[in-house]
C-alpha cells in the first residue's frame, strides 16, 4: 500500500473526490506518522487527536455526497501563533501556559470553512523571535534533513520551525505560518520545502498572537508550488476584524500555473550578493537566473541601493512594536501568574519568568528605541529608512520588473546549538538578510527549493513581487521547481 502521507495536497485532493481514500484513512495515517516521528523531531507541541478524527468524519460525509470545499480532508498541521478555540495556543512561550483561546483565527476559520482537518499545533520560536526555532519554550525542532554520512542534528530554520520540518518530514499535508522578518522563506528553504508569504494585507492577522503588527503576515508552507497557491487560496481575505487586511478578491492562484513566462522581466538585484556568502549560493542563483531565461524571461540586472540598512532598521521597528504588543501579558489576563506581594511584584514575577531570553532581549530593545529622548534618533530614522527601502522596489517595479530572484538564505540548514550563533545574536539575526526587505516593503515573497548543498543539504531560491501579485510569484516559482526538481529528506527519524 502507498503510504498516504507521501501525497502532496493535490494528490490527496483526487483521490478524495475519486472516493479512492477517505478522509479518515488519511488523517490517521498522520495521525500515527505524528505519534511514531514526535519525540525525534519535536515539530508539534499539540497533536489534536480526537479533533482530527471528528473533523475527518465530517469530511468523510460531505465527500461521500459529492460535496465537499477545496481543503474537504485535507490534514493540516497549525503554527501555535494561530489561535484556535478551545485548543494549545501559546506561541510556544511559557507566559501563555495553559491558555486555550474562545475563538478562531480567521485563516484557520477560512481553512476549516474550506473542510480541512486540524492535526495539532506546530512549534515554533517563542513569540516568533529567531530563525531557528531554538527559542521555543518547547525545545528545538529537528531538521529532517542531515548533511550526507553525519548524524548531527540540524536546525529546520524559524519561526515557523515546526511548521516547515513537518511538512518536510511527511507529518502533516501542508501547514500555516507568519513571516514577519523572513519566518516562512527562511524555514522552507532550510527543509527543502516551499514557502510563501504573501503581501502583507492579504491574509487577516485576527487571532494570531501579535509580534510586530506593521510587518506580521500569515503565509503557508508546504510540498510543492501548487500546493502553496492551494492553501493561499483558501487562507486569504478580507475581514473587518483587521483593518489592515485588504478588500480584493482572492485569484485562483493554481491557475497560472504552468502558464508561460515568456517576456517577463526578472530583476536581479546587485546589492544581494553579500560578504562571505558561500560559492554554493551563489552558484544556485546563477542556476536559477539560466532557468528564468530558459524559460523566456528577460534578466535585467537591478539595484536596490538601501538593502544593506534593512536589517539594521528592522531590529528597530520589529522590537519597537514586539514591546508594545506583549506588554498585554501582565498575568492578569492570560496564562502564567507569579504571585508576587503586590500588583506590580506579580506582573515583574510572571514576565520574568514567563518571557525567555531573546524575547526579553527585544523587549529591552523596544522600550529603549521608543523611549523618549532614543525615539526620533532610531525609531523615527528606522521607519523612514523603511520608507526609502520600499522606494528602491517601486522604482524596479515601475521600471517593468516583474519579479526580482534572488538566493532565500546565506546558507543551509546549521547544527543545533550553534556556538557562532548562540554567542552572538547578530550572527543569528544575518540569517534573514534576503528575507526582511520584503516585510518591510509589505510585498509578497515565495521560497522554492532549488537544489542540495555539496553536503546534501537544501537550498531555496527566492522571488518577490508585486503588491497583490502573488500569482507571478506562483508563476515564476513553479517554472524553478519544474527545473530544480522535488527534493526530500532519507528517513532516519
Ligand atoms: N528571524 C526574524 C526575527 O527573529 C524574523 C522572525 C519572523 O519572521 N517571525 O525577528
Amino acid at each position: 500500500m502507498t503510504d498516504l502521507t507521501r501525497l502532496t495536497i493535490s494528490q490527496a485532493r483526487e483521490k478524495l473526490r475519486g472516493k479512492e481514500i477517505k478522509a479518515g484513512e488519511l488523517t490517521d495515517a498522520y495521525l500515527a506518522a505524528i505519534d511514531a516521528a514526535n519525540p525525534q523531531l519535536n515539530a508539534y507541541v499539540a497533536v489534536t487527536h480526537d479533533k482530527a478524527r471528528a473533523m475527518a468524519a465530517t469530511s468523510d460525509e460531505r465527500l461521500s455526497k459529492g460535496e465537499g470545499g477545496a481543503l474537504e480532508g485535507i490534514p493540516l498541521g497549525i503554527k501555535d501563533l494561530f489561535a484556535t478555540e478551545g485548543v494549545h495556543t501559546q506561541a510556544c512561550s511559557h507566559v501563555l501556559d495553559g491558555f486555550e483561546p474562545r475563538y478562531e483565527s480567521t485563516v484557520t476559520s477560512n481553512l476549516w470553512a474550506d473542510g480541512a482537518v486540524m492535526l495539532g499545533k506546530l512549534n515554533m520560536d517563542e513569540f516568533a523571535m529567531g530563525s531557528s526555532n531554538e527559542t521555543s519554550y518547547y525545545g528545538p525542532v529537528k531538521n529532517p534533513w542531515r548533511a550526507q554520512g553525519s548524524n548531527l542534528d540540524l536546525v529546520p530554520g524559524g519561526s515557523s520551525g515546526g511548521s516547515a520540518s513537518s511538512v518536510s518530514a511527511w507529518l502533516c499535508a501542508g501547514a500555516t505560518a507568519t513571516d514577519t522578518g523572513g519566518s516562512i522563506r527562511q524555514p522552507a528553504a532550510l527543509t527543502g520545502t516551499v514557502g510563501i508569504k504573501p503581501t502583507y494585507g492579504r491574509c487577516s492577522r485576527w487571532g494570531i498572537v501579535a509580534f510586530a503588527s506593521s510587518l506580521d503576515q500569515a503565509g503557508a508552507i508546504s510540498r510543492d508550488v501548487r500546493d502553496a497557491a492551494i492553501l493561499l487560496k483558501s487562507m486569504a481575505s478580507v475581514d473587518p476584524k483587521d483593518t489592515t487586511s485588504v478588500d480584493r478578491p482572492v485569484p485562483d492562484y493554481e491557475a497560472v500555473l504552468g502558464q508561460s513566462i515568456r517576456g517577463m522581466k526578472i530583476g536581479i538585484p546587485r546589492e544581494y550578493r553579500v560578504d562571505g556568502m558561500p560559492d554554493e549560493i551563489e552558484t544556485l542563483w546563477q542556476k536559477g537566473i539560466a532557468w528564468m531565461r530558459d524559460a523566456g524571461a528577460e534578466i535585467v540586472d537591478i539595484s536596490l541601493p538601501h538593502t544593506k540598512y534593512a536589517l539594521p532598521a528592522y531590529y528597530i521597528v520589529a522590537p519597537a512594536e514586539a514591546s508594545s504588543n506583549l506588554a498585554r501579558y501582565d498575568g492578569v489576563r492570560y496564562g502564567l501568574r507569579v504571585p508576587g506581594k503586590d500588583i506590580s511584584d506579580m506582573y515583574e514575577k510572571s514576565r520574568a519568568e514567563g518571557f525567555g531570553r531573546e524575547v526579553k532581549r527585544r523587549i529591552m530593545i523596544g522600550t529603549y528605541v521608543l523611549s523618549a529622548g532614543y525615539y526620533d534618533a532610531y525609531y523615527l530614522k528606522a521607519q523612514k529608512v523603511r520608507t526609502l527601502i520600499k522606494r528602491d522596489f517601486e522604482e524596479v517595479f515601475a521600471a517593468g520588473v516583474d519579479a526580482i530572484l534572488t538566493p532565500a538564505t546565506p546558507s543551509a540548514a546549521f547544527g543545533i546549538a550553534d556556538q557562532d550563533m548562540a554567542a552572538d545574536p547578530v550572527k543569528m539575526y544575518l540569517n534573514d538578510i534576503f528575507t526582511v526587505t520584503v516585510n518591510m516593503a509589505g510585498l509578497p515573497g515565495i521560497a522554492v527549493p532549488a537544489g542540495l548543498d555539496s553536503k546534501g543539504l537544501p537550498l531555496g531560491l527566492q522571488l518577490i513581487g508585486k503588491p497583490f501579485d502573488e500569482e507571478t510569484l506562483f508563476r515564476t516559482g513553479h517554472v524553478i521547481e519544474q527545473a530544480a526538481g522535488r527534493f526530500e529528506p532519507a528517513k532516519w527519524w
